[in-house]
């Protein structure tokens, strides 16, 4: 790569690709808000009542775009917001408002919508304060429609889109006219903007806080949606270069999906498991096309997340067998909810240390009837007998044998009802928590599958919190009290014949693969994209040569040490054996 140049920006690396093209400054109106007092209230509410019309015409227009573009569940946020438009008390009030206070129906619209975002934005949780930006647009969309004031859904084909901030809707109206790619001054990874150009497969960078300032429209940008970098007006090296990578992505794509039916297997015939982790429901064609062996971690709390609520038995039956089905003959591991930590509770409390506190199983304990939902439909959805299920932030035997309770309560309920399911189910943990690891022996006896956490492991191991940056130099895979960690868990499972895998993100670092491989694990299941590469890297391995590895790794006692052997054995065995170029850089 050049180096590092003044014209290379960062943001967040938001929907992975890269393209090359000239950007449109994407600018919308900051209407004017009059707060004049008005004559003719009867004028006032007809032009709101048309204004309300034209805006539900327009996201009907973008809600059956989307259905097309995205499928029926991602396009369900636009039906929402129809929803909103249509929502009695809100439009009672700004009617009523209208009357009393005898304001223009633009003030009173802003005024009353933007009292629920202030609500929204007051709760420290990034969910909520992206939610309220899909309000946001609502809003802006009743008041120009007020002002009659044109939308402005047509752009220039293949250019990136430069603008301070993505409504979901704009990201799928612009989706028509090929965009290359997305650049924002404002939002997060989880905003439905990024999810969706994630879904669109559309590069983009967001939350640059100045991208609208520092780029003008028709430059030349590269977005490079895999480091979450921009370079603006680039220099002929720096095009050459990244012409090159895209080349080089194009030709490794192809040979990495030669590798599509092939075993994940070593070169001396050590066989892995290599299975996907699945965030958002449309990645199962992703790891399906890419040659998974299956999901071996569905992170049920996004999928709640998609929804907004927390979903019915029925909604969730359907869900699951959804992805069962489409899985099928593979199997998928279901992870009951995890929510608490850094991830949003469907109530309202506040806790000093979320991490450490009303998190996982120990939520799911105290409320059995949310608990026994979600495990009625995984049963219900387990007939093709492709489900296992997994419980998360599991710290003493107690908690899986109440759990066990519960499943076989829910058994019991299902035949009585008549519902056909997999009575054998098999029932996992993560060893994700100190305790669970020290206990690996007594809990291997307790279920027929470990799934290590790391991601998790590593903060509660090492006293580091995984998203504070300020530690994130503490927060090291390599140290020894991780590997030796991870050695002890795989070797006590398999004294009990437990299936041994891993699902942090530990497992999608290229260099620590062969050390993975040689502590003895069954299987990794990674991010959908990093399948093809990982099996790659898994194709290219010695199982006796990485047990050496894991040997020599086992007795270093600081992490530079672990990581000086693996960085020196990948880039020996691995490194020339891949093509030069490696997906996220
Ligand atoms: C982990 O902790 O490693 C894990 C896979 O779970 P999550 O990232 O969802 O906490
Ligand atoms: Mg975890």
């Amino acid at each position: 790569m050049p180096n590092k140049q003044s014209n290379v920006y960062k943001g967040l690396a938001a929907a992975p690709g890269i393209s090359i093209a000239q950007a449109y400054l994407f600018k919308k109106e900051i209407e004017f808000i009059s707060s004049a007092n008005i004559e003719d209230v009867d004028e006032a509410l007809r032009i709101l009542d048309e204004a309300l019309e034209k805006s539900k015409k327009e996201l009907n227009k973008v809600f059956s775009l989307a259905i097309d573009k995205l499928g029926e569940k991602r396009a369900a946020i636009f039906e929402a917001q129809i929803m909103i438009l249509d929502d009695p008390i809100l439009i009672d009030t700004i009617k009523n408002r209208i009357k009393t206070e005898k304001k223009t129906s633009e003030f009173i619209v802003n005024d009353e919508i933007s009292k629920y975002q202030s609500m929204m934005d007051t709760v420290n949780e990034p969910y909520m304060k992206e939610r309220s930006q899909d309000i946001e647009d609502i809003k802006l969309r009743i008041v120009r429609n007020i002002k009659k004031k044109k939308w402005q859904s047509h752009i220039t084909d293949e250019v990136i889109v430069v603008t301070d901030n993505l409504t979901p809707a704009d990201t799928v109206l612009f989706s028509r006219a090929n965009i290359k790619g997305y650049v924002t001054n404002f939002g997060g990874l989880t905003s439905h903007a990024a999810i969706i150009a994630r879904s669109l497969h559309i590069p983009a960078v967001l939350g640059l806080h100045d991208a609208t300032a520092k780029i003008n429209d028709s430059d030349l940008v590269i977005v490079d949606g895999y480091r979450g970098e921009v370079v603006i007006r680039p220099t002929e090296e720096q095009l050459d270069y990244y012409r090159k990578r895209i080349e080089n992505l194009t030709q490794y794509d192809e040979e990495l999906s030669k590798l599509k039916d092939l075993p994940a297997e070593t070169l001396d015939g050590r066989e892995i498991s290599l299975l996907a982790n699945l965030d958002i429901s449309e990645e199962v064609d992703l790891i399906v096309s890419n040659g998974a062996n299956g999901i071996g971690l569905i992170r049920t709390e996004q999928l709640f997340e998609e929804l907004d609520q927390f979903p019915t038995e029925e909604e969730q039956f359907e869900w699951y067998t959804r992805i069962a089905e489409e899985i099928y003959p593979d199997i998928a591991i279901i992870r009951v909810l995890d929510i608490g930590g850094d991830k949003i509770l469907p109530v309202d409390v506040q806790e000093a240390n979320p991490f450490l506190g009303w998190r996982g199983i120990r939520f799911l304990l105290d409320n059995k009837q949310l608990f026994k939902t979600q495990l009625r439909a995984i049963l219900r959805a387990s007939v093709h007998k492709n489900i296992k299920v997994m419980l998360p932030m599991v710290a003493s035997i107690t908690e899986v044998r109440q759990s066990k309770e519960i499943l076989e309560e829910c058994k019991n309920e299902l035949k009585y009802e008549k519902y056909s399911f997999d009575n054998n189910i098999e029932l996992g943990i993560m060893v994700e928590i100190p305790s669970a690891a020290v206990l690996a022996h007594e809990f291997a006896k307790e279920v027929s599958f470990f799934s290590i956490g790391t991601n998790d492991l590593i903060q509660y191991l090492l006293a580091v919190d995984r998203g504070n940056e300020i530690v994130s130099n503490l927060y090291q895979e390599f140290h020894p009290s991780v590997i030796r960690t991870i050695d002890f868990i795989i070797k006590e499972g398999k004294r009990h014949n437990v299936f041994v895998s891993i699902c942090g993100e530990m497992a999608s670092d290229q260099i620590a693969i062969p050390l993975l491989i040689g502590l003895g694990l069954d299987s990794l299941s990674v991010s959908p994209a990093l399948i093809p590469v990982t099996k790659q890297i898994i194709r290219n391995i010695s199982y006796e040569e990485v047990q050496k590895l894991v040997e020599k790794c086992l007795a270093a006692v600081t992490e530079h040490e672990v990581k000086n052997l693996v960085t020196a054995y990948f880039d020996k065995n691995i490194k020339t054996h891949l093509k030069s170029f490696f997906v996220n850089g």
